[in-house]
């Protein structure tokens, strides 16, 4: 254990099990820890890092708006929020952009979007369908919508006014429609899932089945959304618009920031409903502005589709050599190996060895979330890394 970890058990509350690993500094995706050895990254910050790690056009961008202003609080307009705005409104099929500061935030303002027009457009209702197997963030409704009880238990008891249906499942969400409901919740791709797609023909439905009922159909991009995909928003790669989408992980390449959308007709917030200290400051919006101006110049949706391929291929290859890798799923730069076996931690362990990090985010899966600029050669020599981990796990456990 090095002393960071030792002292960070003095004083962190342990909300985390976290890898005994003290990352220092970060370069494109490689990240250095405090002994100077170095990684290659496939967690990129969660899917965060978008352009990975201290990117000189990030780097110029903070130290410039550093310099011009800060922070100012929503009594004022700045530039780099309207900027921003624009931005991801002429790219996308919104409207209206309301800023905050992390993914929870941006699904609770989407949230109380979703009851206000419950309130006004459908006589009251206030219910939203999520599905289970979600994750839509750690405060008190975003777990509430979260179809995941081990993340609710010790919090009960929860806002009502949620109901938790089969993902992929349009006859789930059907049957679960009343009078109350106001709006359906989804992940494009469920992440923390262990990275969960869809069928194109169950977003088409959930679509056809909105505009029936006059509900309102959120999806919360905030995994999915710049990039990650290899389209700018995961709706684009199912085809289906939503009325309102959340953002957050990718859009600050690192620096927080969150936002949620809306299309013109469900945009029904006015003053007084909602609002944020932080929320769309002039330091994360112009950074903001930096990552999705070069994600959308700079060839990286492209690049992710390339290497998410790549991934793919490679990720295969090594299915092929394991029979106890029972599968190979996900899109883009989303993509996750499922094993037989509940091994996800020990090939992670292993991993970190053979320089390399992973996400486990369930006991049998590893989810692979790199930033969106890696190159082809890198993919190869994470994956690389990755097989001499998971021969070593399947040597040390007797695996076939
Ligand atoms: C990470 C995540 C969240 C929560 O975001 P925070 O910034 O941690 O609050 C919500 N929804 C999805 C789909 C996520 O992946």
């Amino acid at each position: 254990m090095s002393q960071w970890q030792e002292r960070a058990a003095k004083v962190y509350m342990t909300t985390n099990k976290r890898v005994p690993l003290t990352i220092e500094r970060g370069k494109g995706v490689w990240v250095w820890d405090d002994s100077g050895k170095k990684y290659l990254d496939f967690v990129g910050g969660w899917a965060v890092n978008t352009l990975g790690h201290s990117h000189p056009a990030m780097v110029k961008t903070l130290a410039a708006q550093s310099k011009k202003l800060i922070q100012t609080s929503n009594q004022f307009y700045t530039i780099p929020q309207v900027q921003l705005g624009e931005l991801l409104v002429k790219n996308s099929c919104m409207d209206q952009v309301f800023f905050c500061n992390s993914g929870a935030e941006a699904n609770e303002g989407a949230i109380k979007l979703a009851r206000k027009y419950g309130k006004l457009k459908r006589n009251g209702a206030y219910e939203i369908i999520s599905t289970e197997g979600s994750f839509h963030g750690r405060t008190l409704a975003a777990v509430a919508a979260t179809g995941n009880p081990h993340y609710q238990e010790n919090f009960l008891p929860m806002p009502s006014g949620f109901v938790h249906v089969p993902y992929n499942d349009i006859e789930a969400v059907m049957s679960a429609t009343t009078d109350k409901t106001c709006a359906v919740l989804i992940e494009p791709v469920q992440g923390e899932n262990g990275v969960i797609v869809p069928s194109k023909e169950y977003m088409r439905q959930l679509r056809k089945w909105c505009d029936e009922k006059g509900l309102l159909l959120i999806f919360d991009e905030v995994q999915t959304g710049i990039g990650r995909l290899g389209t700018l928003f995961g709706y684009e790669a199912f085809g289906v618009e939503p009325d309102v989408m959340s953002l957050a992980k990718g859009l600050g390449g690192g620096v927080p920031i969150g936002a949620f959308l809306a299309k013109k007709h469900a945009a029904v917030l006015t003053p007084g409903d909602h609002g944020t200290t932080f929320g769309g400051n002039p330091l994360a919006c112009a950074v903001g502005c930096t990552v999705v101006d070069y994600v959308l110049k700079r060839k990286v949706l492209a690049n992710a589709k390339k290497s998410g391929a790549r991934l793919t291929k490679d990720l295969q290859k090594l299915q092929k050599k394991h029979a106890f890798i029972t599968e190979v799923r996900g899109q883009g730069l989303l993509q996750a190996v499922q094993f037989k076996d509940d091994i996800s931690g020990d090939v992670l362990t292993a991993a970190i060895k053979h320089g390399l990090l992973v996400n486990a985010p369930r006991p049998n899966t590893l989810r692979f979330i790199p930033p969106l600029v890696i190159t082809t050669h890198e993919v190869d020599e994470g994956v690389k890394r990755l097989g001499k981990a998971i021969a070593e796990v399947a040597k040390a456990k007797g695996l076939k």
